[in-house]
């Protein structure tokens, strides 16, 4: 089944682009509504506790779901990219599935750590957070809808985290689609602005949530996605 999907996805130009589209579309839509009811049940019936410093600006929710639809067309033109990459052997995908599938999934969750980490330390240079990054923090409280609400070029920058793996090695297709999924699902839980763990210091590994939502509430600190070692290595933890 998934076999026969993404070879109609990638067959042509404008297979790729429309697959993408309903795809991420799927995924935003489907990932915001389950996590928001999910919460709110958590935060009724289990204590579940926001984040202090609660600052939604009036609109920002619209403009959050705008920017991701905005964030969603570019990664569906990234897909042509990859359509054309394949088309001309640049790049692979293996159709089969076995037990790699797991130790693969780990790979490609480590390389987004590395990718996420660099793309965003890039983002905070003086230029970048003037010029491109500030359409992401100008969501200073996130909420569920800041997940993909990017400047064009940083969606863009981010979306470029499947390109190398497709390059260098034929990744099973199921490992390939686990990468965006995992991503939406640890990216709303780090603009959700609820703290799962609160009992927990701010450099507990599943403290991920809380990192996020400081780094918007600061605008600095914890570059990291969900482990916090590299901002641990490199200094840039905000360790509130
Ligand atoms: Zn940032
Ligand atoms: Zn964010």
């Amino acid at each position: 089944m998934l076999e026969i999907i993404m070879r109609w996805t990638f067959e042509t130009w404008y297979h790729a682009f429309i697959a993408m589209f309903i795809f991420f579309n799927i995924l935003y839509w489907g990932i915001t509504f389950i996590g928001l009811y999910l919460f709110r049940y958590l935060e009724k019936y289990h204590g579940l506790h926001q984040v202090d410093n609660h600052f939604v600006r009036p609109g920002q929710q619209r403009k959050e779901i705008w920017q991701s639809m905005r964030s969603i067309f570019v990664f569906s033109l990234q897909g042509i990219a990859i359509q054309q990459g394949l088309a001309h052997g640049w790049f692979q995908i293996s159709y089969g599935f076995n037990w790699w599938f797991v130790p693969q999934v780990a790979l490609l969750f480590l390389w987004n750590e590395v990718h996420f980490y660099a793309v965003h330390s890039l983002l905070h240079t003086r230029f970048m957070i003037k010029q491109v990054h500030w359409v992401h923090h100008h969501s200073k409280e996130p909420t569920v809808y800041s997940t993909f609400s990017f400047h064009w070029i940083e969606a863009f920058l981010l979306g470029t985290v499947i390109l190398l793996p497709l390059l260098i090695y034929p990744f099973q297709a199921a490992a390939i689609i686990s990468l965006p999924v995992l991503s939406l699902i640890i990216n709303l839980l780090g603009h959700c602005n609820y703290d799962f763990f609160s009992k927990n210091k701010p450099d507990h590994v599943l403290k991920f949530s809380y990192r996020h939502s400081m780094h918007h509430k600061e605008g600095k600190g914890n570059l990291g996605f969900l482990l916090p070692w590299l901002d641990i290595l490199f200094k840039t933890d905000s360790r509130k």
